[in-house]
């Protein structure tokens, strides 16, 4: 078994951050970098509300910005193993981190596995995943080029993706259960001025269909009760995020959506691991929170080991 002073669990904005700050603090932390560097961030187009790598000539895309994280974190000592944890052992200390491939024990542990897309649970969804369904317009709107989609969601995510589509799709129409949108001022009044972008309100899909690959949709307008069908090439999926915290079950305390309960500190309910981003913050779930979680948990713990001694 491999013995680590510090171990963090994801390798997104939060895992990132607190991979830098204990780097720094000459924690020599392991990051479990998890299915994909840079969690959700990797799959964003253009990140325009992270402070600092800005300017009118450059947005700067998610896989940049990671490519910096990591560099940054490597650069002060982070190692980054390229696996995925499937069991944790906090009833003692070291605790014990298993992965697919290795057992290791760590004094401390820091908790940024994130959240992943929700699906929306009908028929045919699951069926057609790479065949015209999709939760990622960065990851797959390039096969799309030309062609007709449907964008599900009418949060911040639904706009963002629906107007990134725009550049290959010749049209997305967005289908959204309400009649009103929950994207902010910004996303909403540019993908309403979009011409490429179309709205079908208070709709909910029924089935995905297709032979193969994906044809349309069978949709249900929730006030009038009519059943039709939408022709369609892809349908891309953003209806928010469940956190990736199965494998924390019975371990840490969490909410009843699975979200990890941590205080002000980023504290969990086990002393000696911390948890930070999007898998304990339901909220906010921006680059930048994540990032100040991430740095927080890293402070707290670097502190709490100091105790230790
Ligand atoms: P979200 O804000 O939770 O929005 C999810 C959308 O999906 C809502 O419109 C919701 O409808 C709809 N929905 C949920 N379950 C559904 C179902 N079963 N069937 C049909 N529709 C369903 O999630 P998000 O858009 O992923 O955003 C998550 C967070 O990240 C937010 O805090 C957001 O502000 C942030 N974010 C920010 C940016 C940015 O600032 N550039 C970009 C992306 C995300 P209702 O509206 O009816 O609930």
């Amino acid at each position: 078994m491999e013995k680590e002073h510090v171990i963090i669990i994801g390798s997104g904005a939060a895992g990132l951050t607190a991979a830098l700050y204990t780097a720094r603090a000459q924690l020599k932390p392991l990051v479990i970098a998890g299915t994909q560097i840079g969690g959700q961030i990797a799959i964003t187009a253009e990140v325009e509300n992270y402070p600092g790598f800005w300017s009118p000539e450059h947005t700067p895309t998610g896989p940049e910005l990671v490519e910096i994280m990591q560099k940054q974190a490597e650069h002060f000592g982070t190692r980054f193993a390229y696996d995925e944890v499937v069991e944790v052992d906090f009833s003692q200390r070291p605790f014990v981190v298993k992965t697919y491939s290795q057992e290791y024990q760590a004094d401390g542990v820091i908790v940024t596995a994130g959240a992943s897309p929700r699906r929306l649970g009908v028929p045919g969804e699951e069926e057609f995943i790479g065949r015209g369904v999709s939760y990622c317009g960065t990851c797959d709107g390039f096969f799309f080029r030309g062609k007709d989609v449907v964008v599900i969601g009418g949060g911040d995510s639904a706009m963002e993706e629906g107007i990134f589509l725009t550049k290959f799709a010749n049209k997305v129409e967005v289908i959204h259960r309400r009649d009103e949108l929950r994207a902010g001022a910004t996303l909403r009044t540019r993908a309403f001025a979009n011409e490429k972008i179309s709205f079908i309100w208070d709709t909910v899909i029924e089935e995905v269909i297709g032979n193969g690959l994906v044809q349309g949709v069978r949709v249900k307008n929730r006030k009038t009760g009519d059943v039709s069908e939408v022709k369609t090439d892809g349908v891309f999926i953003f209806i928010g995020h469940f956190p990736n915290s199965k494998f924390l079950e019975g371990k840490l305390a969490m909410d009843e959506e699975g979200y990890i309960i941590a205080d002000e500190k980023m504290r969990t309910s086990v002393t000696g691991v911390y948890a930070a981003g999007e898998i304990q913050d339901p909220h906010f779930r921006q680059i930048s929170t994540s990032v100040g979680q991430g740095a927080a948990a890293a402070m707290e713990l670097e502190k709490w080991l100091a105790g230790q001694e």
